[in-house]
């Protein structure tokens, strides 16, 4: 078991089962990510993982063209995104990464999250992020 697993198993168990689920302080009501020993905000120890609906918006975004090691598959949209609970998380934006030439094409898009299997070890479930289908089909002619 590495250092870190006891603080995050919670959020990874989650993710297994087609869940998200983030921190949120029992003092202040902060939710925050990634999780960390206490509030970021109010510095309480005590807070709990809630379920996240999984829907938020684009704050920013990056498309990695060469990966932590040559057998990544590239290129891939590495993304913060904003929850509709108020918090963030880096992940991935799934389907074809937009064009290069124009920075920022996905910011302020609607997205929803999906998981996928990491095929590294330790092969968990990650939790990332896909374009809005409804988001989509508004921006069809
Ligand atoms: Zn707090």
């Amino acid at each position: 078991m590495t250092q870190g697993e006891p603080l995050t198993a919670p959020f990874w168990a989650a993710a297994a089962q087609g869940r998200l689920v983030r921190p949120v302080c029992d003092q202040c009501g902060h939710g925050f990510f990634p999780p960390a020993w206490c509030c970021p905000r109010c510095h309480c120890e005590s807070w709990t993982y809630r379920e996240s609906s999984g829907r938020g918006r684009v704050y920013s975004h990056t498309t990695v063209h060469r990966g932590p090691d040559p057998s990544w598959p590239v290129p891939y949209v590495l993304a913060i995104v904003d929850l509709d609970e108020g918090w963030s998380m880096l992940s991935r934006i799934t389907g074809d990464p937009p064009d290069d030439s124009v920075p920022g094409a996905l910011i302020g898009r609607a997205v929803r999250v999906s998981f996928a299997d990491e095929e590294r070890p330790p092969h968990r479930v990650l939790p990332v992020f896909e374009l809005a289908q409804t988001e989509l089909a508004e921006v069809r002619p």
